[in-house]
C-alpha cells in the first residue's frame, strides 16, 4: 500500500472469501500481473480526493456514515497481463478493492484498481449484445463504455464508503452479518456507486449524461445476474433487479423489452442504498438474510429473459488466452 509510484503492479495472496459459502471467512489464492495506465489514473485519482464529502452525503442517519474514509486511498487503471487462480477461475474480475482486511484498511486506506482491457472485452462481448437483445429500441444509444467504466469505479468506491464497524457494538459489519455479508457488500458497492455517479453529476464533477449510466447499469443487471445466484454477485443482482421492478424503475413492453423510468429508479437507488446501509450500521443479520430472501429470487419472467440471451450464445463471460507465449517473451 505504501508503493504509489510504480508503474508495474503485483497482487498476490489468500485475497477474496467468496468460495466460502459456510462462513464467508476462509479465502482463496489468487494473483494478478498489471501495467498501470497513468493517463487514466491521473483522472481517477481526483475522484479519490472527494470520498470525504461523498461519505457525507450518503442517504443515511449521521451515524451510519460517522466514519471517515481512508485519506490515502487511490484509484488507478490498469490494463491486465495475466490472472492466475481465485480470479482466473469463474467468473473474471474487472475491478479489485484492497486490502479486505478492516484494520490495514482504516490505517492505509485502500486501492481501487479499474482493470480497463478486461472490462471493455466484456463490454463487446457481452453487455452490448445483452442490452440489443433486451433494452427497447431508442434506449440502446445510452449504452455506453465510458458508462459501464465509471459506474464499475464507482463501485469500487463505494466499497470504502459507508461503516466497518456496528453502530450498536455488534463487532464488524462483516462478523455480524457472516454468510450473509458478501452479497449485501456487493450489493450496496454497485447501488452506492450509481448513486456516487448521480451525486458527483450534480456536483458538476463528473461531466455525464445519466441516462447513460442508469441504462448501461441495467444492462448490467442481467450481464451478472448470469453468474448464478451461489456467487455474491449474481444474487446482488437478482435483489436489485427485484428491487427495482417493484419501485418501477423499469417497465417491459409488449415486445418485451426494457424500458427505463429515470425518476423512478432514481429514487429506488436512494432506497435501496438507505436500507442497505442501515442493515449494514445495525449488524442486522436477520434483516439481511430477509432481504436476500425476499429479493434474491430468479422469476420465471427473468429466467424466460435470461433463457433468451442464452439462445443467442452470448457468453456468461471471457476466457484469457494469456502466458508468455501470448506476450511475445
Ligand atoms: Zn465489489
Amino acid at each position: 500500500m505504501d508503493m504509489k509510484t510504480n508503474r508495474i503492479d503485483f497482487v498476490i495472496g489468500p485475497i477474496e472469501n467468496y468460495e466460502d459459502q459456510l462462513f464467508g471467512i476462509r479465502t482463496a489464492h489468487e494473483a494478478y500481473i498489471l501495467l498501470k495506465d497513468m493517463e487514466w489514473s491521473e483522472r481517477l485519482n481526483k475522484y479519490a480526493a472527494l470520498l470525504p464529502i461523498l461519505q457525507k452525503r450518503l442517504p443515511v442517519d449521521p451515524e451510519f456514515k460517522a466514519e471517515s474514509p481512508g485519506s490515502n486511498s487511490d484509484l488507478a487503471a490498469y490494463d491486465v497481463v495475466f490472472y492466475a487462480g481465485d480470479c482466473n477461475s469463474g467468473s473474471k474480475t474487472i475491478a479489485i478493492n484492497l486490502p479486505n482486511d478492516e484494520e490495514v484498511q482504516l490505517e492505509k486506506g485502500s486501492r481501487r484498481l479499474q482493470l480497463k482491457n478486461a472490462m471493455q472485452a466484456k463490454f463487446d462481448k457481452i453487455l452490448v449484445p445483452i442490452a440489443k437483445e433486451l433494452i427497447v429500441e431508442d434506449q440502446q444509444e445510452y449504452i455506453r463504455f465510458d458508462a459501464f467504466f465509471s459506474n464499475t469505479m464507482f463501485h469500487e468506491v463505494a466499497h470504502g464508503l459507508g461503516i466497518k464497524n456496528t453502530i450498536n457494538g455488534k463487532g464488524t459489519v462483516r462478523e455480524s452479518l457472516a454468510e450473509q455479508y458478501s452479497a449485501l457488500e456487493e450489493g450496496k458497492a454497485d447501488i452506492l456507486g450509481i448513486f456516487l455517479v448521480t451525486q458527483l453529476q450534480e456536483m458538476g464533477e463528473l461531466d455525464v449524461n445519466l441516462m447513460d449510466n442508469y441504462t448501461t447499469f441495467l444492462a448490467g443487471i442481467f450481464r451478472s445476474i448470469r453468474f448464478g445466484s451461489s456467487s455474491a454477485h449474481g444474487k446482488a443482482n437478482l435483489v436489485r433487479y427485484n428491487y427495482f421492478k417493484e419501485k418501477g424503475a423499469f417497465v417491459k413492453d409488449d415486445n418485451g423489452k426494457y424500458r427505463i423510468d429515470f425518476e423512478k429508479m432514481k429514487a429506488a437507488v436512494d432506497q435501496l442504498s438507505n436500507e442497505i446501509l442501515l442493515i449494514q450500521g445495525r449488524g442486522d443479520y436477520e434483516g439481511a438474510k430477509e432481504m436476500l430472501k425476499k429479493y434474491g429470487v430468479l422469476t420465471d419472467e427473468l429466467e424466460q429473459d435470461l433463457r433468451l440471451i442464452n439462445s443467442r450464445g452470448i457468453p456468461v463471460d471471457i476466457v484469457f488466452e494469456q502466458g508468455p507465449g501470448k506476450l511475445g517473451l
